[in-house]
């Protein structure tokens, strides 16, 4: 049986957040206040996460982004993405901060990751220090090197711009992208952050960060997968691409085909959904792989038609983005 929701859309693509906990502090994401962590007992195990991964392989479920929290924050995560090879997903990659990616790289390497997305918003390490409330600029950049260096490919780098926190370095990171032949990619500002200070004047938008590097490079766009994320382009003088997510000004949920695991077992069909569901009383209370598959594919074929970010009345998810995984 395929994982298909009441719209049509096939779901193929599974993130897994496997913990809430981060080495960053990221001004967009989490609060400069303590908060509080799920508790270690509420976390899935690693054979938890791998026994869903089995279920829903054979259910359509081809890819697997590891997150968090900071996922390389988990000790075993090595072990686990060699688990999900083991079970057969396709392909599986990670989104992290890169912070303790240099050596760690070659054991996800040996593991069998496919790919990496690293997070990275500034290229100014004061500007960088002040966003994470972390001075570790220098271990992200070799990161970003030893990830280039292996065999991991793509390697992607994310921004996520704020207006009037980083809004003036998309020309500094599309000449990042074209010295060191790689794919940059501009994230837009959701309404996802612990503080709620998002405003709509806050974001960013591809079309103005195309415009931006457009002026000042020829892009030629890339065909995409429908379902993908990105819009893509490369410069047509030279190395490097750029991919703009646009989730706020141009939502793609009408192809969209993701459903979201969080740390403590809750399945959410959207980044935004308003309530999510839990797998680990199936899970610890003793029902059969065929029960799991079965509430699995009625929670997805609820999966909600779009996110409403521009809804009149959309109201935030009460789970902000290190909670749910991004
Ligand atoms: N720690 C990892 C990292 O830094 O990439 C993985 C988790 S992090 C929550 C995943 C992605 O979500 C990062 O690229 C981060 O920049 C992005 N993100 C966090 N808060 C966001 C927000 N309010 N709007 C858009 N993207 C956000």
């Amino acid at each position: 049986m395929r994982l298909t929701d009441k719209f049509g859309r096939q779901i193929t693509d599974l993130r897994i957040s496997v913990t809430d906990r981060c080495n960053f502090r990221c001004v967009y994401c989490r609060s400069a206040n303590p908060e509080n962590h799920m508790s270690s007992a509420s976390l899935l195990t690693w054979d938890e996460y791998v026994r869903l991964a089995r279920i829903m392989v054979p259910m359509g479920i081809r890819k697997v982004r590891v997150t968090g929290g900071e996922p390389l924050v988990r000790a075993g995560v090595e072990d686990f993405v060699a688990q999900l090879k083991s079970v057969g997903v396709e392909d599986v990659s990670m989104t992290t901060n890169g912070y303790l990616l240099a050596e760690r790289c070659d054991r996800l390497v040996a593991a069998g990751m496919n790919r990496i997305n690293i997070s990275l918003d500034s290229l100014d390490r004061e500007r960088f220090e002040r966003i994470t409330r972390t001075k570790t600029f220098d271990a992200v950049i070799a990161g970003i090197d030893a990830a280039q260096a292996s065999a991991l490919r793509p390697v992607k780098v994310n921004a996520v711009l704020v207006r009037g926190i980083n809004d003036d370095e998309v020309e500094a990171f599309a000449e990042f992208a074209r010295d060191r032949d790689l794919i940059m990619r501009f994230i837009e500002y959701m309404p996802l952050d612990a503080d709620r200070s998002w405003t709509r004047e806050s974001v960013v938008t591809g079309a103005e960060v195309l415009r931006r590097i457009s002026a000042r490079w020829p892009m030629v766009p890339i065909a995409h997968e429908r379902s993908e994320t990105a819009r893509k382009y490369r410069f047509a003088d030279g190395r490097g691409e750029i991919g703009l997510i646009s989730p706020v000004s141009q939502p793609f949920c009408g192809h969209c085909s993701r459903i979201r695991m969080t740390a403590d077992g809750k399945l959410r069909t959207c980044l935004f959904s308003k309530e999510d569901h839990d797998l680990k009383p199936f899970l610890r209370g003793g029902a059969s792989d065929g029960e799991i598959a079965a509430e699995i594919i009625s929670i997805v074929s609820e999966k909600e038609k779009s996110h409403r970010i521009n809804e009149p009345d959309f109201v935030p998810p009460s789970r902000t983005m290190v909670s749910i995984g991004g």
